[in-house]
């Protein structure tokens, strides 16, 4: 089903599509100046995670971040296997590209990674 695109909803996307990063709520109402109030980014994030445009992350600080999906757009169920990275410095939180394999127990089986990492990110480390 194709959703109508709103002023609001193109809003929000655009600042997530040149963050490149997954941003709190609190980091898009910044990014939007308040233009858009916080209720509506709410449901407008809750939707986009429905429709397989962005994910959620519950990072370590107990916060959300969202983030683009790169590959499940449109599909019932998001399928990640790609952990995040918290910053401790500058506080980004981004989706890392790599794989990561799991040994888990016999008899278990893995269908999602919703696994965080903090620590300090390659940018911060070379400063
Ligand atoms: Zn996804
Ligand atoms: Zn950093
Ligand atoms: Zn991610």
């Amino acid at each position: 089903m194709k959703r109508r695109n709103t002023p609001s909803k193109t809003a929000v996307l655009s600042v997530l599509e040149r963050a490149n990063t997954a941003l709190s709520h609190d980091m898009l109402e910044e990014a939007l100046d308040g233009t858009i109030d916080r209720a509506t980014i709410y449901r407008i994030l809750n939707r986009f995670c429905e429709d397989g445009l962005t994910h959620r992350i519950v990072a370590d600080d107990g916060k959300q971040y969202f983030a683009l999906c790169e590959e499940c757009n449109h599909q019932k169920a998001h399928s990640h296997n790609h952990f995040h990275f918290r910053c401790l410095q500058c506080e980004r939180v981004e989706c890392l590209s790599n794989e990561v394999s799991v040994n888990l127990p016999k008899g278990y089986r893995a269908e999602n990674f919703n696994g965080v990492i903090s620590g300090v990110c390659n940018r911060c480390a070379v400063a």
